[in-house]
């Protein structure tokens, strides 16, 4: 992992030192009333942890030098904080609510808002322009309807141009060398009913090369047109491991391969220092949450044809955070990572960034399963006790809820998140349709000490469970 700068619970004191304090721990958690709070009593336990063990109240002197972040962590919290779009609260939000919610930002003549097109169901697809500069760069977020995540966060920074005052140095810097294009929400029917797909049932991100739906067109003209020198692809994904034995994966990231042999030519080389820089930017708050996607060329998907037509694209997946159903400090998160990745190129730095920090991020893993329930004894309605394992999914992987069968029967070497070992139980499933258990029905399970139904209970899952 990349170097880590200390984080930021620390006073700057003027004679070039950093003071940093160490509270014991029954002081942490005294501000968890609210949620920034929590934030901070997260970062102050995770510092405790590095910088001072058992100790109760320490001292300790930094030298600045070290203690200083790069941009732009800070001030991408504080973007998110600050320009917070309101309205925006839960994960599942109409193409009508959002813009709306957007209202009073895009009034500003800091921004221009482009009619790019309509969706299959005639829904306005927008582009929403910050900046002038020289350098162009093309973000769409939500191609997939039911990962919102960043359209959460693209609301947030463009409330932040729209508003922020003249003082602000790094708004000011972005808007003169870039010029930001970003398309919220590209596939507003498949939003509406929160499903990955448009209307037509049709997965938008492999028609990048046929561009048969109104929404790829529209994507594909917008880079065409803008000639965008960086891209930025943005997507929820469901649960994956940071490698083998990793935690689940908060954010993954990819330079997508241009060609079969994955080379490295200097569109995609750009976008690995871009990368890098999102990656290091992230590291404080996420640590070893992070992951590196699965670089296999995808011939029909939009990230990887963006960097062969010529636009240097980066990949960013948000996954899950544990105690973030709404994803709410994603949203936070992603701004971090994005307005790191505007500096980057705004200061041409992603010739020169180290590539470690990208490079060296564990693979972006995914599981079979949510959960495994492994060794127990299947009771039906009328049937078994039969020796067999069962597989689980959730309709909403980040939420934990709607658990759905997947398969059944002698599991071994099927990855799992979570196994539960049933060695010994009875698995007391049903009745299911037609007094049988099938895969992609809803789980009701109780597992009990015995096969008789009136036996003792150990657990149970799902509706309704027997
Ligand atoms: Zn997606």
């Amino acid at each position: 992992m990349v170097a880590r700068p200390f984080p930021a619970i620390k006073g700057a004191l003027s004679d070039g030192f950093t003071l940093a304090l160490c509270l014991s721990g029954g002081n942490r958690g005294r501000n968890s009333d609210i949620e920034k709070s929590n934030r901070e009593a997260n970062m102050l336990n995770r510092f405790t942890r590095i910088a001072c063990g058992s100790a109760g109240l320490v001292l300790l002197l930094v030298p600045l030098a070290q203690a200083q972040q790069p941009c732009c962590r800070s001030e991408g919290l504080e973007v998110a904080d600050l320009y917070r779009v309101e309205g925006l609260d839960e994960r599942r939000f109409t193409h009508a609510e959002y813009w709306e919610s957007l209202a009073t930002a895009l009034r500003s003549d800091r921004i221009q808002v482009t009619r790019l097109g309509e969706s299959v169901e005639g829904r306005a697809i927008n582009a929403v322009t910050a900046g002038s500069g020289p350098t162009t760069v093309l973000l769409w977020s939500q191609m997939h309807g039911d990962e919102s995540a960043a359209t959460m966060s693209l609301a947030d920074i463009i409330a932040w141009f729209a508003s922020a005052p003249e003082s602000d140095r790094l708004r000011a810097r972005l808007a003169e060398r870039l010029t930001i294009v970003m398309v919220p929400m590209l596939n507003p029917d498949g939003a509406e009913r929160f499903i990955r797909e448009n209307a037509v049932g049709v997965d938008i991100n492999r028609d990048a090369r046929r561009t048969a739906t109104p929404e790829g067109r529209i994507l594909k003209s917008v880079r065409d047109s803008l000639q965008a020198d960086f891209g930025f692809n943005l997507h929820d994904q469901g649960i994956h491991t940071a490698g083998e034995d990793g935690p689940l994966v908060a954010i993954a990231l990819l330079a997508p391969a241009a060609d079969e042999e994955r080379s490295w030519g200097p569109v995609r080389q750009r976008a690995r220092g871009v990368a890098a820089a999102i990656a290091t930017a992230l590291e404080p708050d996420l640590e070893d949450r992070m992951a590196r996607y699965d670089d296999a060329y995808a011939p029909r998907a939009f990230g990887d044809n963006m960097q062969a037509w010529g636009t240097s694209t980066v990949l960013i997946e948000s996954g899950i955070l544990p105690n973030d159903r709404q994803k709410q400090e994603l949203r936070r998160l992603n701004i971090v990572a994005l307005l790191s990745a505007f500096e980057t190129i705004a200061s041409e730095r992603y010739a020169d960034e180290a590539t470690a920090a990208y490079d060296s991020l564990p693979m972006n893993r995914s599981v079979d399963y949510s959960i495994l329930v492994q060794g127990g004894d299947l009771v039906l309605e009328g049937a078994g006790p039969i020796r067999a394992d069962i597989a689980i999914d959730f309709d909403d992987s980040a939420a934990g809820t709607g658990p759905r069968y997947g398969e059944i029967g002698d599991l071994e070497g099927v990855v799992a998140l979570d196994t539960v070992n049933a060695s010994g139980l009875f698995i007391h499933a049903g009745p299911g349709e037609e007094g049988m258990i099938r895969r992609g029905t809803p789980v009701a399970i109780t597992a009990r000490r015995g096969p008789d139904p009136e036996s003792q209970k150990v657990w149970a899952l799902g509706t309704d469970a027997p």
